[in-house]
């Protein structure tokens, strides 16, 4: 590895592999290191269709086709609580459960040209964006993991370790895609844990599991379902992976995990317990994978450029997962960034300034995620209500779709202003069920 390379990324999981193949193939010579060997599992498996436009442009949706993922036209809420229907926008189901659901197709959105996208065996989708970055140019050095990086010369050095053998690899430009690993965000200290999501995950697959019982409709069952449990804070991921197989998550306040011992095992059954009718759909399938934990997630960056880097996808903002935004983000950040590091090439110049449309978008973006996320978990009917509402449900239907790159949408401003009406009247009929987590207006890096 004696060349320099123009681009040196840290990291070969959605973002990485997409930005490789974006500077690939607009001439740049880029190096990627992937600390794992692929097809390697990872979380984060349900698709929203602002991924569709990236996926065209970078060739690699024709390959995500073939792979046969299962198609999701649209996503479904559930919840087994017996409150007034008209306040929570969900229907009543004959099994006694109550659901909320939205389709794609019912928005255009630009670039989208088709009503589905995926949910993803992302040991396979990893490989396949990554494949693609090789075949477009990219070197992809797999096995190979990048300790510090060293801005102290002109050029940026990458020291990369390969077993026992560290080599200094000297680039033009540094781009941290290394996920929650946040590799850069840690060696720079510009990392800022979100001071109110503190959100805790446990997850498996199952075969055989009944996608169907708890739908109101049998032909959405390949829906993405998220169902809320009657506990604060906590909901359910259902996502079809194959035919059979689904991945199911318990996503709840990581505090809980001491009244359950602090045992992964205990948490994911002892939750599932408090929605009986999933829990026994559970128990009829056979579970295929170990349980595995997800923590440490929800922080933000006081920079996520510099002179010579950027950072992207969950190496530079992580929101809470429950709008399926993260491969979304990867994907989109990769593409934004991409745009002004082939500009910054061009000028033969990769100054800190360079890279500031990027950080703008990126931020608005990662905002409106954030505002949405927050008020869902303030008052969750109040998301409920407006999907069920014509006068909002494009709108939602907007931000489902992640949509969120151009300014903020004005469904969000309504919200907000719902969201003080209910918290200043203790008389309001949503006032009981305001939740507990509160977000600041204005937390450093969010
Ligand atoms: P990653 O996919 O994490 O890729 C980073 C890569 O960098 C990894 O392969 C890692 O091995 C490599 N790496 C790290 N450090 C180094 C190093 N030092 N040297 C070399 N390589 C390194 N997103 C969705 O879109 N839909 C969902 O349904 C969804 N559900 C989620 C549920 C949970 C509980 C969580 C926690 C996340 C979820 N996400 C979801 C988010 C999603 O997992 C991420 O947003 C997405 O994987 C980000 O892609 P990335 O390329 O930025 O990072």
């Amino acid at each position: 590895m004696d060349a320099v390379f123009d681009i040196g990324i840290i990291g070969g999981g959605p973002g990485g592999a997409t930005a490789a193949a974006y500077l690939a193939k607009a001439g740049l010579s880029v190096a990627v290191f992937e600390r794992e060997t692929f097809p390697r599992e990872h979380v984060g498996e349900s698709l929203v269709p602002a991924t569709t436009p990236v996926l065209i442009e970078t060739g690699c949706m024709e390959k995500v086709e073939q792979a046969g993922f299962p198609r999701k036209y649209g996503a479904a809420w559930t919840s087994t609580e017996q409150r007034d229907i008209d306040q929570m926008g969900f229907r009543n189901l004959t099994n006694g459960f109550r659901s909320a659901e939205v389709l794609f197709a019912e928005r255009d959105q630009l670039g989208v040209d088709r009503d589905y996208t995926f949910h993803v065996d992302r040991g396979l989708f990893d490989q396949i964006l990554l494949k693609n970055a090789e075949s477009l140019g990219a070197n992809v050095f797999q096995g190979v993991s990048v300790g510090e990086v060293d801005f102290s010369a002109e050029l940026p050095v990458m020291h990369v370790r390969l077993g026992r053998v560290t080599t200094p690899v000297p680039v033009r430009m540094v781009v941290d895609a290394s996920g929650r690993r946040t590799h850069l965000g840690n060696q720079l200290r510009t990392k800022v844990v979100d001071p109110v999501f503190n959100q805790y995950a446990v997850h498996t697959w199952f075969d055989g599991l009944d996608r169907g019982a708890l739908t109101v409709n049998k032909e959405q069952s390949d829906f993405i379902f998220i169902h809320f449990l009657p506990v604060a804070d906590t909901w359910v991921w259902q996502i079809p992976i194959t035919d059979t197989i689904t991945s199911v998550g318990v996503v709840s306040q990581r505090s809980r995990l001491r009244s359950f011992d602090g045992d992964r095992e205990k948490f994911f059954w002892g939750t599932v317990a408090s929605h009986p009718g999933l829990l026994d759909v559970l128990k009829n399938a056979e579970q295929v994978r170990p349980l595995k934990a997800e923590g440490d997630y929800s922080y933000g960056m006081k920079q996520i450029i510099g002179d010579r880097h950027v950072l992207i996808g969950d190496a530079a903002r992580f929101v809470d997962p429950i709008f399926s935004s993260g491969v979304s983000v990867a994907l989109n950040s990769a593409r934004l960034a991409s745009q002004d590091i082939i500009a910054a090439a061009e000028a033969g110049d990769f100054g800190r300034h360079r890279f500031t449309t990027y950080e703008s978008t990126l931020r608005r973006a990662m905002r409106n995620w954030y505002e949405f996320i927050s008020m869902y978990y303030r008052l969750n009917i109040l998301f409920t209500a407006f999907v069920q509402d014509d006068r909002y449900r494009i709108d939602v239907l907007k931000m489902l779709q992640g949509d969120v790159y151009e300014d903020e949408p004005e469904i969000l401003a309504t919200m907000r202003e719902v969201v003080r009406t209910v918290e200043a009247d203790p008389h309001h009929l949503w006032h009981p069920y305001l939740g507990n987590l509160r977000a600041p207006a204005a937390a450093p890096g969010f």
